[in-house]
């Protein structure tokens, strides 16, 4: 065989792996080895390049940020689907990943991006059983406002620039789900959740800053107000099961997320608060599962985004996995859900007050800490790490139940003049109606005794604490007062919103107005008077009998 032949035959047999190799596009953080973190418009470009080279990925927005910059989705599918009908028609499981919603915190980001590129080659036979949205970059102007990673995330190793943690509002996003007030927020609503409907969601982050032997820690939805069914699948099947792959497969310890109050003597080992402001604990009050995943802050980037990667791959091959049984706990909910709020199954309880409970004792790998002789401001020794482990057994508090309860009305009764409150609503996809004619009923009001403000602001609102006192009173709801019924697969995402001692909208503010509230201080709290003596949102004994409308439209983001 001459020179030539050989060289036109080893080129025939490299030419399409070599060159299909050669086709896919890197990412920024694989392309600077792990220095960087992509912009939003390098995000852009790696996506419609993925696209031009032919992978199964369509590129979308969700809408833009309050600086215009767009919300990037992306569709994976095989074969393609464009709109949630399609989805729905297919029989795959829809499954969304997000990234970056604190937007410091970049290896959820790049771990999506390599992952897209995976489902169009060697990781395609994921998209058989399922559907992948993804939104890598879910804080755009958060990421675009590069600074010494020291300046905008202290606990954090590497990369060397990254974004800040909150929007170009200055809101965390990951407190925002419930009032609503990011168009980041209201672009998801819209565009991903009311739509799409995903079975499965991930939120992707780093933590700030435990010392403890895990790469990886986890938590599935907290709010025990959300239907149970799906919530206890992720954390009593799905996310052991995941813990014992990755680390027994990649060598990759994982472990419930927590945090300790004292990394010296550290007492229990404790989860955050089950509030559905957080996303993932608001996707367990819609009755969809999902899964908060933390990157450990002081691993290096390059094994963030490693860990990361590996944990959303194994997430997507259970839910491939396990796809018929997912849907079929979640279409159990929905229907659970919709007979308590009609009354044809006991009402539950549901919480307006928490305490957190542990699973029980168990060995937690803690890093060993050393008082160094620097002083803190207040001339506390600081504490160093040492680079050694040791194991703790401590209480494992990762799960909450309910210390104080109310039971799940039939639905409420929203006065006419509640300003955003319909149209918040109607954003999360909530069925609104509107009463034609008075009705009169016996109802449930509360007996306002006081009304509690935070004095220290927080995302630009005095929270309000509300306490009162139930009664039965027969009432006429006047002509244009918003019914909101419980009986819909979204009833326990009501409650959550607007049962008054709740952690909902009124405690957002988003009722002061009508509170008529004159505010004063004691003893550091502010409380103010209300010239009303009835909280203004009415809970329903029975749905009403008069004409009524079902308010139309889509929820649409504004
Ligand atoms: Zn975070």
């Amino acid at each position: 065989m001459n020179a030539r032949i050989q060289t036109l035959l080893a080129i025939a047999a490299l030419a399409p792996s070599a060159l299909a190799a050669q086709t896919w596009p890197r990412t920024v953080a694989e392309r600077s080895n792990y220095d960087s973190t992509s912009t939003t418009a390098q995000v852009g470009a790696f996506l419609d390049s993925l696209q031009i080279a032919g992978a199964p990925v369509a590129v979308t927005t969700i809408g833009r940020s309050a600086e215009g910059r767009p919300l990037y989705l992306a569709i994976a599918s095989d074969p393609a689907v464009t709109s949630p009908a399609e989805a729905a028609a297919s029989g795959r499981l829809v499954v969304y990943l997000q990234g970056n919603i604190h937007a410091g915190e970049v290896e959820g980001k790049e771990a999506v991006l390599i992952l897209l590129r995976e489902l169009a080659t060697t990781r395609r036979e994921l998209l058989d059983r399922l559907v992948v949205l993804a939104v890598p970059d879910y804080n755009p102007d958060g990421n675009d406002a590069f600074g010494p990673v020291a300046v905008n995330r202290g606990e954090q190793n590497g990369p060397v620039v990254v974004g800040q943690r909150a929007d170009a509002l200055n809101l965390d996003l990951n407190r925002d789900y419930l009032k609503a007030e990011a168009p980041e927020t209201r672009a998801s609503l819209a565009r991903i959740y009311d739509t799409w409907d995903p079975a499965l969601m991930v939120d992707l982050h780093t933590t700030d800053g435990t010392r403890h032997g895990y790469l990886l820690t986890y938590a599935p939805p907290l709010e025990p107000i959300g239907p149970a069914g799906p919530t206890n699948y992720v954390r009593d099947q799905m996310l052991p099961a995941l813990q014992r792959t990755l680390t027994e497969r990649y060598h990759e310890p994982l472990f419930v997320y927590g945090d300790v109050d004292d990394q010296m003597q550290p007492a229990s080992w404790d989860t955050y608060a089950p509030l559905g402001w957080y996303g993932t604990n608001y996707v367990g009050l819609r009755g969809r599962m999902a899964i908060l995943s933390e990157a450990y802050a002081h691993a290096d980037f390059k094994t963030r985004v490693q860990v990361s990667h590996d944990f959303l791959v194994e997430i997507l091959a259970y839910a491939a996995a396990h796809a018929d049984e997912i849907r079929r706990l979640e279409r159990e909910a929905d229907r659970q859900t919709t007979l308590e709020g009609a009354g044809a199954v006991p009402r539950p309880d549901l919480a307006v007050q928490y305490s957190m409970v542990s699973r029980g004792t168990e060995p937690v790998v803690l890093e060993v800490m050393q008082q160094s002789p620097d002083t803190t401001p207040r001339g506390r020794h600081r504490l160093a790490p040492t680079g050694q482990y040791r194991t703790v057994r401590i209480p494992v508090r990762d799960r909450f139940v309910d210390s104080v309860s109310r039971p799940l009305p039939a639905g409420y009764f929203v006065p006419a003049g509640a300003g955003d409150v319909p149209r918040v609503l109607r954003l999360h996809g909530i069925e609104v109606e509107r009463l034609e004619a008075d009705w009169t009923d016996t109802v449930e009001t509360l007996g306002i005794t006081q009304l509690a403000w935070q004095p220290r602001e927080f995302q630009g609102h005095h929270l309000l604490a509300v306490t009162g006192t139930t009664s039965r009173v027969v009432h006429t709801v006047p002509a244009g007062t918003w019914f909101v019924p419980t009986a819909q697969p979204l009833g326990r995402l009501v409650f959550a919103l607007l049962e008054p001692e709740g952690w909902g909208l009124a405690r957002w503010g988003m009722l002061d107005r009508l509170l008529g509230s004159e505010f004063g201080t004691y003893s550091g709290l502010v409380y103010g008077s209300s010239r009303v003596q009835e909280f203004p949102i009415w809970r329903a004994v029975r749905a009403p009998l008069a004409p009524m409308r079902v308010v139309q439209g889509a929820s649409g983001e504004d």
